[in-house]
């Protein structure tokens, strides 16, 4: 299946286009290419993860860092779908604060892949 056929990764993009045009603009920017040149390289590495069965994600999974001294150990908070469990990577600041304030997590099931369309656009 190619990613232009595949709803999962149309609707990620389309749904999370107000973060990823900027991102794709300034690749392109830096690299002197058109951004369609960038966005069709990133899709197909989106729907590569997809079709791997792991999560669209790009965030950053930070190991859990032992300090080799003995000394403190650093965990960095991972997100984990609200959908299917599955882990994101790297929270980010405003799940970190929501974690805190006690508010509800922002929906991550587009960005996971679990769920095709958002049922709520
Ligand atoms: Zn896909
Ligand atoms: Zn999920």
């Amino acid at each position: 299946m190619k990613v232009k056929d595949c709803v999962v990764c149309t609707a990620y993009r389309q749904r999370r286009a107000h973060v990823l045009a900027p991102a794709i603009a300034k690749q392109a920017f830096i690299r002197g290419v058109m951004p369609m040149v960038v966005t069709v390289e990133f899709m197909f590495a989106v729907h590569r993860r997809h079709l791997a069965g792991r999560t669209l994600s790009t965030r950053v999974h930070t190991p859990t860092l032992h300090r080799p001294d003995g000394g403190k150990t650093t965990i960095t908070v991972q997100r984990v779908c609200n959908g299917c469990q599955k882990s994101l990577g790297d929270a980010t600041e405003a799940e970190l604060e929501a974690a805190v304030a006690g508010r509800p997590l922002p929906d991550v099931r587009l960005e996971c892949g679990c769920l095709a369309q958002d049922v709520a656009a």
